[in-house]
C-alpha cells in the first residue's frame, strides 16, 4: 500500500504512540466493542458523556495499522467536543473515505485520507468511527 510520506509518518506515530490507549477505572463510560472481520481489527472504545460532551475517550484495540492509528486519532479529535460536533466528524471522516476534500481541525486525520484508494481498508479506517457512532446513540438514550 503506497502512501505519501508524511501520512504514513503520521500514521505510524499514532501506531506506535497510540494517544488515549487505555481503559476507565469507573463504570462511568460508555463501551462500545466492534471488529472488522476482513482484517481481523478489533476495538473497544469507552466515552464519558457529559452536559452533552465527549468528556473523555479511550480505546483499547488490536489490529492493523490503519485501524489503531485511526482510533487514536478519533479519540484524541472528539475529547472536549460536544456530541453533534463529533457526529458532524465522522461524517466529514466518511466523506474523507469517498475521496472528498475534508479538512479537519485535528489535521492527523487528513493522513488517513489516502486509504480511499483502497478499499480493502477503508473499514479498517472507519472502524472507530463507527464505535464512535455507537457510542453517542447509546449515550442519548441513557440520557
Ligand atoms: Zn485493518
Amino acid at each position: 500500500m503506497q502512501l505519501d510520506d508524511l501520512y504514513r509518518r503520521v500514521i505510524m506515530d499514532h501506531y506506535k504512540n497510540p494517544r488515549n490507549r487505555g481503559k476507565f477505572e469507573s463504570d462511568e463510560a460508555v463501551t462500545i466493542d466492534l471488529n472488522n472481520p476482513t482484517c481481523g481489527d478489533k476495538i473497544s472504545l469507552q466515552m464519558q458523556v457529559e452536559d452533552g460532551l465527549v468528556k473523555n475517550a479511550k480505546f483499547l484495540g488490536e489490529g492493523c495499522s490503519i485501524s489503531l492509528s485511526s482510533a487514536s486519532m478519533m479519540t484524541d479529535a472528539v475529547k472536549g467536543k460536544a456530541l453533534d460536533e463529533a457526529l458532524k466528524m465522522a461524517e466529514n471522516f466518511s466523506g474523507l473515505m469517498k475521496g472528498e476534500t475534508v479538512e479537519f481541525e485535528y489535521e492527523d486525520i487528513e493522513a488517513l485520507s489516502g486509504v480511499n484508494k483502497f478499499p480493502a481498508r477503508i473499514k479498517c479506517a472507519t472502524l472507530a468511527w463507527n464505535a464512535l457512532r455507537k457510542g453517542i446513540e447509546q449515550s442519548q438514550k441513557s440520557e
